[in-house]
């Protein structure tokens, strides 16, 4: 059986005990992972200051970016080998992990390369009343060692979306994959070294959260900052294990994002977006549309249309290339996920389609696979409305004016991302503004640029990252003011 390990100073190494890599295709064990001992966080994070010591702490910015560029080059000549690991770890669609995440993995690395190059200083000329005139200037500086946390849905794309421009900022990081997917930041441990980044500069840990790798990591008092993706409750519980040690912190955490579709929109690009944003990726995407709001003219029309969208998903085999509905992530998920087709019920909702798991005659009935699912009828307090679920399913509810839309809309403790679908551009810019959230897609949704900002309000994150914001995020500003 093969053994996914840890990586620390440019080794791999097993650690204090093993558990199980499972594929949720078909709940067969595909690795065994070694889980890092809370030493090996220790051993994890003192490589990882020492790199910042030694060359990688010397290294001039255009050959930092050039082993940046390097590393991309390195995924991309085992893409195929990124692109099975992602499939079995997260049961993704094979088409998807290589439209989307491996092709994602490289382009953090290029475009945080380029961005670095341009970020200039900051220059202030001063002169105060008595006379006396001052340069000040400011130079950016990494932050040093940066715990990277990461979640199981997109994982590669996740991890890298950090490393990268942790790395072009000068920092040195230690990473703590999903224990559900750790596959890919292995691999990557491989493309560094290809790539001639020096030891202990990218360090992986493996294990859990609480009482493990996650946890020993966001305690560590050596760790400078802490840059986390995953669960808005996690988050809560960083925070507090943060605090003593005052480290920074990036959060992007979760979701119950809204669509709006108003009457006017073009109905046949709307119902395809929305088919994506509700279905993508198993709805395991945290900027997935899990409530839909719908002017009551085009109600029942696109209910209908989003529900046959919904029956002819293929749910198959993730290796399969016409599969475009792979399993959940684990029997754990697919539990709560049922738990919530399970309570939509209770709280008195309608059931358009899905609702249960689908049968296949084979070993993908040990897989965590349900049906696409889509409800109407509930109230905007249900739980079900209120808390993200995570899985392939929306409620659909209709409106009657752009106010209550953006009321409904607003209507959560979440703020990550919307987005609306009209044919009016000014309406499109009007309700935009109003969405409490980081990122609204107007006719399209997940159309990403890496040099925009990126997060969430609320429960949904703290800070920005993406294009300079991840820059100034994974670096610290000196200023350095001279009198002249
Ligand atoms: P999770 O919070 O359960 O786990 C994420 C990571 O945190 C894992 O590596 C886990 O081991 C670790 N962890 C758990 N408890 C910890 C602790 N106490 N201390 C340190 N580390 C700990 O999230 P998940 O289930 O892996 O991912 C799904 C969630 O991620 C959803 O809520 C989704 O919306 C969110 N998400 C958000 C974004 C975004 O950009 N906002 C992107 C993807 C996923």
């Amino acid at each position: 059986m093969k053994l996914i390990q840890n990586y620390i100073d440019g080794r791999f190494v097993s650690g204090k005990s093993e558990f199980a890599d499972i594929n949720p295709a078909d709940g067969t064990v595909i690795a065994q992972v070694s889980e890092a001992s809370d030493g090996q966080v220790n051993d994890a994070v003192c490589a990882a200051r020492g790199a910042l010591l030694g060359e990688w702490g010397r290294l001039g910015i255009r050959e930092r970016t050039l082993r940046l560029h390097r590393v991309a080059d390195a995924i991309e000549r085992k893409f195929d080998c990124f692109v099975r690991a992602e499939v079995a770890d997260t049961g993704k669609p094979v088409s998807l992990a290589s439209r989307l995440d491996v092709p994602r993995a490289v382009a953090n690395f290029r475009v945080f390369a380029d961005l670095v190059k341009m970020s200039g200083l900051e220059s202030f000329q001063t002169e105060t009343p008595d006379g006396t005139n001052a340069l000040n200037y400011a130079v950016r500086k990494p932050l040093g060692v940066v715990g990277v946390i990461t979640p199981w849905n997109l994982p590669l794309l996740l991890l890298t979306w950090k490393v990268a421009p942790a790395l072009a900022c000068g920092n040195a990081v230690v990473v703590k994959p999903s224990e559900e997917t750790p596959a890919t930041a292995a691999l990557l441990a491989e493309a560094m070294q290809d790539a001639g980044i020096p030891n202990g500069v990218y360090n992986v840990v493996h294990g859990f959260g609480p009482g493990s790798a996650g946890e020993f990591l966001t305690q560590h008092p050596d760790v400078d900052a802490i840059t986390f993706t995953g669960e808005s409750r996690t988050g809560a519980a960083i925070m507090k294990s943060v605090a003593c040690t005052v480290k920074p912190v990036s959060f992007e955490l979760g979701g119950k994002n809204a669509a709006i579709v108003f009457a006017d929109c073009n109905f046949e690009e709307a119902v395809n977006g929305l088919s994506d944003a509700v279905f993508l990726n198993t709805g395991q995407v945290c900027l997935c549309a899990e409530r839909v709001y719908v002017e009551r003219k085009i109600f029942s029309s696109l209910v209908e249309a989003l529900k046959r969208k919904a029956e002819i998903l293929h749910p198959g085999w993730p290796n399969d290339e016409k599969t475009d509905l792979g399993p959940l992530i684990s029997a754990q998920h697919r539990e709560k996920v049922l738990s919530y087709y399970k309570l939509a019920g209770e709280e008195g909702a309608t059931l358009v389609t899905g609702g249960g798991v689908p049968e296949f005659g084979d070993n993908r009935d040990q897989g965590f696979y349900v049906q696409p699912t889509i409800y109407t009828g509930l109230p905007e307090s249900a739980r079900c409305v209120q808390e993200e679920i995570f899985g392939p399913v929306c409620h659909i509810a209709a409106f009657d004016s752009e106010e209550e839309a953006v009321a409904m809309a607003n209507d959560t403790k979440y703020g990550l991302a919307a987005s609306i679908w009209t044919s009016d551009l000014k309406r499109g810019h009007r309700v935009a503004q109003q969405m409490k959230v980081g990122i609204t897609w107007v006719n399209s949704w997940f159309l990403r640029d890496l040099r925009t900002p990126f997060g969430g309000v609320g429960l949904s994150g703290i800070g920005r990252e993406g294009g300079m914001h991840s820059l100034n995020f994974y670096s610290e500003l000196n200023n350095i003011c001279i009198r002249l």
